[in-house]
């Protein structure tokens, strides 16, 4: 028999308490809708009693369908015992019509004494009391016992007290929360098998990753007893962030044997893990587990051959469960075998004894001696390959280009590029300011290729970075830039060197337009 576990995202409450987050309400319904998609059970959509935002969200999410997904409003006990109906944190739940609420209440006597002023018995009264009101309103009510594990070793028969009061008024679910972060797996461990001697009510856990171990204490719960997880996409969330479901979520399935309540679609985790840094205006981190753009790499050259015989070998999961992908990248460590796997992937078999074989290879190693580097750079990779089997020729042809700085009305340093270029036997003869020479450029470039490509017009230039390549001597040094552009849907990367930075991010801008016109040629869709 599987295990079954219920599945609660927290992404929209906790998870935006992290630094540099900001949600709008547009942005949270569509996050709801993916966690939806995705098999969440429950969706902790905000603290509709601490900010207006979090109202306006559950006034605006009432009038959206879900397949499976619940939504929850989060909030505190009441702070009266004697003033339950007319508490407002707890009106505000009522208010959001959710179907569950999440309500913390204090179970560190410390911190119930200290920061509420409360006694023991008057603590009990408001945990029952404000779960029982909910109840009595129709709410299934999920208890989130604050700073349980901390007050747990600090006084346990006070700690359980308060797990009783919330059983004892009907919670649904009891929720033990390392509030702190700073719990070890086996103090976790030992917490829950004292609490199941107490609590028949289904428990659940919700750590924070102070001691980066918000994963595998969420783990070990589930192992000693936990049917409920409580974590954010990506690990967002205040100071270290929440324990992360997409690091969760295949743990459980694949390595744990359990299933999940409504059947996650694991396959779709790295899109969903992508989307939302996106949403999140944050960029995804390459290293992280399973979904990472890194988390199946690989680059030594022994190693890739292993890896192209079985991936068992150097994979600790089929990346294609996880909707991730390996990825063998090109440098120059690694040998011809990289350049042949990636080849492959492209769909271009390299035989070693062809001349059109040897030739791609050591055009590669030569580009690389030169200081450009393909592992980040996939996009400007295929253009050479392409170029090498007569798929792909440039689409455009720069005659000339200038670029110069000034001052605007405002004593502000703008940029402008006046630019020459060719298209099929056309000149195209334009200039487009920006705020640095690097932004006019590209703004000039877009404009000469609109009149000819319109399809360009969705295609933008999302993140760029700069390498010095040649630290030491410092004047003629080399950079790289590295160019992602985006048409909205795909986004591609593409890398340009030079000792001039305004020259090496040149070659990254038409590499990036001349991909995505290649594209649109090859699905037929250049006009
Ligand atoms: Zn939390």
């Amino acid at each position: 028999m599987k295990k079954q576990i219920e599945i609660f995202d927290t992404t929209l409450r906790d998870g935006t308490q992290g630094e540099g987050i900001s949600l709008t309400v547009r942005d949270k319904i569509q996050i709801c809708h993916k966690l939806d998609d995705f098999g969440i059970d429950i969706i902790e959509g905000g603290w509709p009693g601490s900010n207006p935002r979090d109202a306006e969200f559950f006034e605006s999410v009432k009038k959206e369908k879900f397949n499976h997904a619940k939504m929850c409003a989060f909030g505190s006990t009441a702070r009266y015992p004697d003033k339950i109906e007319s508490d407002n944190n707890l009106l505000a739940l009522l208010k959001t019509e959710t179907p569950y609420v999440s309500i913390f209440g204090k179970t560190w006597k410390f911190h119930s004494e200290k920061s509420l002023g409360l006694t023991e018995d008057e603590n009990e009264k408001l945990i029952y009391q404000s779960v029982k009101f909910l109840k009595e309103n129709g709410r299934k009510v999920i208890f989130d016992a604050e700073h349980f594990f901390d007050g747990f070793k600090d006084d346990p028969s006070f700690a359980i007290k308060m797990l009783k009061a919330a059983e004892a008024a009907g919670a649904e679910t009891i929720v033990l929360c390392d509030t702190n972060g700073g719990s070890l797996p086996s103090e976790i461990k030992f917490a829950f098998d004292e609490v199941k001697k107490n609590i028949s009510t289904p428990l659940g856990i919700h750590a924070h990753n102070d001691g980066d171990l918000a994963v595998a204490n969420s783990l070990i719960a589930v192992e000693n007893g936990a049917v409920h997880v409580q974590g954010t996409i990506n690990g967002v969330g205040e100071r270290c962030g929440n324990a992360n479901l997409v690091s969760i979520i295949p743990n459980l399935i694949l390595k744990m044997n359990c299933t999940t309540k409504k059947e996650i679609q694991l396959n779709q985790l790295t899109s969903l893990s992508n989307s939302i840094f996106e949403m999140m205006n944050l960029n995804p981190n390459s290293r992280a587990p399973f979904v990472g753009k890194s988390a199946f790499a690989h680059k030594g050259g022994i190693h890739v051959s292993a890896v192209l015989k079985d991936s068992k070998m150097y994979e600790h999961i089929n990346p294609n469960f996880v909707g991730n992908f390996q990825r063998v990248l090109v440098s120059d460590l690694s040998g011809q075998s990289n350049i042949k796997y990636k080849a492959k992937e492209f769909g271009v078999e390299l035989d070693e004894s062809t001349e059109f074989s040897k030739r791609l290879v050591s055009k590669i190693k030569e580009l690389e001696f030169q200081g450009y580097q393909y592992d980040g750079a996939e996009a400007s990779f295929e253009l050479i390959l392409r170029n090498e089997t007569n798929e792909f020729q440039p689409f455009f042809r720069t005659i000339d280009s200038k670029v110069y700085t000034f001052f605007d009305d405002e004593q502000h340093k703008k940029a402008e590029a006046v630019l020459k270029i060719e298209v099929n036997g056309e000149v195209e003869h334009t200039a487009a300011e920006g705020d640095g020479p690097v932004n006019a450029l590209d703004n000039a470039l877009r404009k000469a290729l609109l009149r000819f490509f319109p399809e360009l017009s969705e295609t933008k230039l999302v993140d760029y970075k700069v390498r010095v390549l040649d630290e030491q001597e410092a004047t003629a040094a080399k950079v790289r830039v590295l160019i992602e552009s985006s048409d909205g849907e795909n986004t591609w990367t593409t890398v340009g060197v030079s000792t001039n930075i305004i020259e090496a991010s040149w070659q990254a801008l038409c590499d990036g337009l001349n991909y995505k016109l290649y594209k649109l040629q090859k699905e037929a869709k250049l006009a």
